[in-house]
């Protein structure tokens, strides 16, 4: 059945008489939104709606189409939401609180994800399916209504979210939508892990979102082995398609960097990184591995480098021009880190 929690305020006046199959006056779509925007998730909670339209849409679409949360705390204030799908799949969205006092929703677009990343526990689930619209707009409203006074989105959750760009689409337009939840499209930003054609549509129809590209490496040879995705989307190719995006999208790039303890974090490594980053304007956010035992690279487990290797794999960037900043490291108490989401 249809959710309308996909929906825009415009989008469900123009629905409603397909879903009912007959004419209704547009202000009840627009009194439907109105729920939503304050929270209702089901229609009994739509008082100002008469109770037999609320019966006639209980027949023929639902308000949520994810069927259950559990919650899980973690004390640095990390929530992590393990969400149930109608066809069983569970995903993850996760609401995190730095120091600043922002809180950050990530959230995913893909249950498991196909492609792979070494150091990514998502990768190990494989992939069962593209998220829907209202998949992604419900992870948005349950933090919302979780933990009031959202400042950010990012998504990056599981999946890659350029693999499923028009669902998110429509996504981005529920949530930034000023007749509904009016949230800022210059407070989302998109990570990817670098699919040319996905950045090459982003640049052309949008939504123009902040870009964080993971790179993990930028030595061709060690990035093929870390993120499979660079087999098919080579370095060169996928550099030029930044700088696409940045001439149509005027932000600055994020170019985030799992580090790896004895992997990643050579001199060469950011003399490689800086000579990608070269006529970008891009920052550099350094993210030391959020460990997921069992993960392996060529037969080694994966380790967190220590303080002092990050430390002087950053300022080894910052040499070479950088900009550079470092990821707190949040969640891991719930598995709720970059990284590790899929762990439960
Ligand atoms: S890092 Fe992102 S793209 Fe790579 S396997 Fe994990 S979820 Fe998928």
């Amino acid at each position: 059945m249809k959710a309308l929690s996909g929906y825009t305020p415009d989008g469900l006046v123009r629905a409603l008489p397909d879903l009912l199959g007959r004419e209704i006056p547009a202000y009840r779509g627009r009194q439907i939104s109105e729920w939503l925007v304050r929270g209702a998730s089901s229609f009994d909670q739509m008082t100002n709606l008469p109770r037999s339209l609320r019966e006639e849409l209980s027949r023929c679409s639902v308000v949520y189409s994810t069927t259950g949360q559990e919650a899980l705390e973690d004390g640095d204030g990390t929530v992590k939401l393990v969400i149930s799908l109608h066809d069983q799949a569970k995903i993850e969205a996760v609401l995190l609180k730095d120091q600043e006092g922002r809180k950050t929703a990530c959230l995913s677009t893909q249950a498991g994800c196909p492609m792979g990343c070494v150091f990514c526990k998502t990768g190990t689930l494989g992939f069962r399916r593209n998220l829907s619209a209202a998949e992604i707009v419900e992870q948005f409203l349950r933090l919302k209504f979780f933990d009031q006074g959202l400042s950010n989105i990012v998504i990056m959750g599981m999946g890659e979210p350029l693999l499923n760009l028009e669902e998110l689409r429509k996504a981005v337009a529920v949530i930034e939508d000023p007749d509904g939840f009016n949230f800022s499209k210059r407070r989302i930003t998109l990570s990817s892990c670098g699919i040319i054609d996905g950045i090459a549509g982003l640049a052309e129809k949008g939504p123009p979102l902040e870009l964080a590209i993971s790179i993990a490496s930028a030595d061709s040879e060690l990035r093929s082995r870390l993120m499979p995705v660079n087999r098919s989307n080579p370095l060169d190719k996928l550099k030029t398609a930044l700088l696409d995006y940045q001439k149509t999208v005027k932000r600055r790039i994020t170019l985030e960097l799992v580090l790896l303890r004895g992997i990643n974090t050579r001199k060469e490594d950011a003399t490689a990184l800086a000579a990608f980053a070269k006529g970008l304007e891009s920052v550099v956010n350094l993210i030391p591995w959020n460990p997921v035992p069992g993960l392996l690279f060529e037969g080694k487990e994966l380790e967190t480098p220590s303080t002092g290797e990050i430390s002087s794999f950053a300022s080894a960037l910052e040499e070479r021009g950088q900009h550079v900043t470092i990821r707190y490291r949040r969640g891991q108490g719930v598995s709720g880190a970059c990284g590790q989401l899929g762990s439960l």
